[in-house]
Formats: C-alpha cells, structure tokens, sequence
C-alpha cells in the first residue's frame, strides 16, 4: 500500500514545490516507488521533473474530470543529459498545467467532487510505496482533493516572524477535513526550510515551533542553499541537478527521516 503526503501550506512561495520534488528524487534515491502528482495549475513541479507542461498529453485535470485513468496520464520523470550519470533517481509525474485553474469551477458540479483524487490513486496505489502531493497555495477545492486523498500533511515553513500565525489556517482546515471527510488524515511534520542558522530571527523562530508542536517538527533543516534555487531552470530537482550540494543532501536526510518515521507509526 502507498503512503500518500500532500506538501501543502496556504502561503505562496514557502517551498512546497521544492519540497516536493526534491522529497520525490530523494526517496527514490533511496528505493523507493514515488509517484510525484502536481495540483497546483502553476505546473512548477511538473516543469522541475523535467517534463514540459505546455507539451503534456494528459494531465491532472483530465484524470479529476473522470475523461482518463491515471494509469494512462502518468509519465515518468525526464532528466536529459543528466540521466546519464549513474544511479540517477527516477520517478513518476501526473503533471499539471494551466488548464488546471479550470477544473475547480468544473469539479463543483460533479458527483464526490472531493474525493475525485482519492478515487484516481487507488487506481494505481499498488505501483507505489509513496505519492506525493504538491498543492497550490490556496485551500480551495484542489487542496481539498489533496487533503482527502492523503494519510498526512507535509508542511513546509519558513522561520519567519508570522509562521506561526500563518499556521493557524492550515491547522483549522486539517482538523476540519479530518472530522468530516478524511478520518486517517493527520499532519505528519513541520519542516523548516530555506533555513539560514546565522540569522537569530529564525533559531527563535525554530525554537517556538519546536515548544509548540513538539516532535511533529522535523528533525531534519533543509537549508538556504542556491543550487536548490538554481536547478528547476535546467528542468531538474536539486538532487539530481547536483547531488553534492547542501540542500540535496539535506533532502536525503529528510528522505530517511521520513520513512523512519512512518514505518516505525
Ligand atoms: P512554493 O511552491 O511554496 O510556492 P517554491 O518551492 O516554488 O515555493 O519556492 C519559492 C522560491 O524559493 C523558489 O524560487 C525556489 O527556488 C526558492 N527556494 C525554495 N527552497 C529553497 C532553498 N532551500 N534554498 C534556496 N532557495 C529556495
Ligand atoms: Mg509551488
């Protein structure tokens, strides 16, 4: 059976979708069966996979239609030149693109709108040890397919002055998705992320979160690093773009960590 996480955090631009496609390239480093699925019509995740949104024969939004199975719509990741190098993690893409925004106004009519994507995975699930799930920066009704469709919630936070604040939203929209829709929902863990140890701001911040939620804060910090920042040009997650830096071996780290913990659960 497939674990499925969504990376999801209502704010824009906190590192989600590096989360999630380093996350991906990093369990699959370690052996691990990942499906990566982008819901977020920005199609970041599925561009940092390597695979071009503007050319996707089928997406997200056809398999939350109904029109296709996500047996049909998955492709797997593409690293060009990059792949050449030996041992390089691969794993499986149900990209997203623009026509995504659209699908939200669709879904609203349609039968079981929220679980369109639970329905889809089980599909699939026996073709996979983990899903991952990057969600837009809304809790709209794509997020909700997320939520319903996952065991957990990977947040990725930075440690600024109204993380915690920010939280606030996201933790009510969990509970409430776990009392009406979603009964093995849970939030797996707080990752902080873009982390730079120098700045004092941030250890405060850190040190808060940790008082505050306890062990559901990762062990692991991904760091500031800008080889992580850099590979999405080249189509890339960091740890393929350059397995060595910081920030790639920080997501091994989290990978290990990660899978410690949901099989010890
Ligand atoms: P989101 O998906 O939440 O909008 P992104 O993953 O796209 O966030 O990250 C926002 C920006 O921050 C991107 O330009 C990304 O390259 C950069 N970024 C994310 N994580 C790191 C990191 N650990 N170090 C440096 N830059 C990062
Ligand atoms: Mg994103």
């Amino acid at each position: 059976m497939a674990y499925i996480f969504c990376i999801a955090n209502q704010k824009g631009g906190v590192g989600k979708t590096t989360t999630t496609i380093n996350l991906a390239a990093a369990l699959a480093a370690i052996g691990q069966r990942v499906l990566m699925i982008d819901l977020d019509p920005q199609g970041n995740a599925t561009m940092g996979s390597g695979v071009d949104k503007r050319q996707l024969a089928h997406s997200v939004y056809e398999v939350l239609l109904g029109e296709i199975g996500l047996a049909q719509a998955r492709t797997p990741s593409v690293w060009g030149e990059a792949a050449a190098r030996p041992g390089m993690p691969t794993y499986h893409v149900l990209g997203a693109n623009r026509d995504l925004a659209g699908a939200e106004v669709e879904l609203v009519n349609l039968e079981q709108r929220e679980n369109r994507l639970k329905h889809a995975i089980a599909e699939v699930a026996a073709d996979y040890d983990i899903v991952l799930i990057d969600c837009p920066p809304s809790l709209s009704l794509l997020t909700l397919n997320g939520l319903c469709a996952a065991h957990g919630v990977i947040v990725p936070m930075q440690c600024e002055y109204f993380a915690l604040e920010g939280l606030t939203d996201l933790v009510n929209t969990i509970k409430q998705v776990h009392a009406n829709l979603n009964k093995d929902l849970k939030i797996i863990g707080l990752l902080r992320v873009m982390f730079d140890p120098r700045i004092t701001l941030q250890q405060q911040v850190s040190d808060q979160l940790k008082s505050h939620f306890g062990d559901k804060v990762f062990n692991t910090l991904i760091p500031r690093n800008v080889r992580l920042a850099e590979a999405p040009s080249y189509g890339l997650p960091g740890v393929v773009f350059d397995p060595a830096a910081k920030g790639s071996q920080a997501f091994i780290e989290f990978a290990k960590e990660l899978v410690n913990r949901f099989q010890s659960a």
